[in-house]
């Protein structure tokens, strides 16, 4: 496995450091305009940028300090998906606003009796002349209530094949018959929402690719979701890792408990592995390999190691662990510092909403939703089974 990066003289962190001079504290417009915020999305959106030439980029925004504007679910899903199906108006109209996060974007797939089995979702949408009306509710919706645009699939042919009869629109969040009401999660936390769509009139022009084409761009949607939940962190990628937890206990002198101190190393092995896992990912597609099994492996492998992580964590505080505040204090007494030591943004907040001093607490009861979001374990494991090890479906 080899990652080094190529050197000084590459052309791409030649272009940056020279782009950096002209635009010394780059804004989000200006990184968007550039096309350093998804170098790998095609011109004028991006770069065109392969592999190493992103981890080139990512490599020198890092030593300059430079953040990109957070969007995860308008850069991260719906972005991808308007690149691969939508019309050049709706490309123009949307893809800037969204890349430079003046324009925060939401999910509206799930819903109550739909989730996992999404194609059997029942939210209807009408022609009417040249608009579609929109009836139904989705749940789970993360940002909704501050997100301007949402990725909307809707039933457009009740009398088809379940999945041939769903069509995808972009729905404005402040159309009137859409209602956003919070849901707070154990984390305490309102990063989601139920939203309720009563005759939501959508212009003809916010439907994405054909009509009833829906399912086809909801499996683009939904795999570019799973790719983006994988990253170091324990917490979908973000947040502390098992090695920060190894950390903070040397840091606090170590654990006397024999049975916690085997606990901690199973953790610290498996995110090791982990991490072996995401190296190979990440040397194949420098090597311009396509990606195998690794990214579904690592996820049904990433999700339960979190939540592992999250309960160590919570044991080694002791009773401490027993309140939602001060853990990571009971965790490094005599070695506070000010808000936590990990990097990395909140996993449902998103960036600017830095990890809180009670970071492992509320990972504990983060994590529990690591197993459900972007495709349940159960789910997860059905997917290698049947694509990946090629086993009869159920
Ligand atoms: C933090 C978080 C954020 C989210 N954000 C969004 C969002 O922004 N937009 C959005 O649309 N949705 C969002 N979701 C919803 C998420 O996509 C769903 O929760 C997920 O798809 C599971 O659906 P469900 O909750 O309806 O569970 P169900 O599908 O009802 O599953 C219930 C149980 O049955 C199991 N099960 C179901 N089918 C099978 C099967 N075929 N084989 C074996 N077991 C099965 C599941 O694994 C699970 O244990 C979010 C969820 C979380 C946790």
């Amino acid at each position: 496995m080899d990652l080094a990066l190529p050197g000084e003289e590459h052309p791409a962190r030649r272009a940056f450091h020279q782009w950096l001079v002209e635009n010394p504290k780059p804004t989000a417009r200006q990184l968007a305009v550039a096309g350093y915020v998804a170098p790998h999305w095609p011109r004028p959106w991006g770069l065109g940028a392969d592999p190493v030439e992103q981890l080139v980029i990512d490599d020198e925004m890092r030593r300059a300090g430079v953040r990109r504007p957070s969007n995860q679910i308008g850069i991260g899903w719906a972005g991808p998906t308007l690149i691969h199906a939508g019309s050049e108006e709706q490309k123009q109209r949307y893809l800037l606003p969204l890349l430079a996060a003046e324009e925060i974007w939401c999910q509206l797939f799930s819903e109550p009796g739909a989730g996992s089995d999404l194609a059997g979702l029942s939210t209807r949408a009408e022609r009417d002349g040249d608009e579609w009306v929109v009836t139904g509710q989705k749940v789970w919706t993360s940002f909704a209530h501050v997100a301007s645009l949402g990725i909307l699939l809707a039933r457009t042919d009740p009398d088809a094949p379940k999945h041939r009869g769903i069509s995808y629109f972009i729905c404005p969040m402040d159309a009137p018959g859409v209602t956003v009401r919070p849901i707070v999660d154990m984390t305490g936390d309102h990063a989601f929402n139920e939203v309720f769509l009563d005759g939501v009139r959508l212009p003809a022009t916010n439907l994405v690719g054909p009509v009833n084409g829906g399912w086809a761009l909801a499996k683009v949607t939904l795999g570019n979701e799973r790719v983006s939940l994988s990253g170091e962190g324990a917490l979908w990628g973000q947040g502390p890792t098992a090695a920060d937890l190894v950390d903070l206990v040397r840091q606090a002198g170590g654990i006397a408990d024999r049975l916690l101190r085997q606990r901690l190393m199973k953790v610290w092995v498996e995110g090791e592995i982990l991490r072996l896992i995401r190296l190979r990912t990440v040397s194949a597609a420098v090597a311009g390999r396509a990606p195998g099994p690794e990214a579904s492996v690592r996820k049904a492998l990433a999700d339960d190691h979190g939540q592992n992580v999250m309960e160590v964590a919570k044991d080694l505080a002791g009773l401490h662990g027993l309140v939602d505040t001060g853990l990571f204090e009971a965790l490094t007494a005599g070695h506070r510092g000010e808000g936590s030591p990990v990097g990395g943004d909140h996993p449902s907040l998103g960036a600017g909403h830095v990890w809180p001093p009670t970071i492992w607490s509320q990972g504990y009861f983060f994590a529990r939703a690591l197993t459900i979001g972007g495709g349940t374990a159960e789910v997860q494991r059905n997917i290698i089974g049947e694509r990946v090890l090629g086993l009869p479906s159920s």
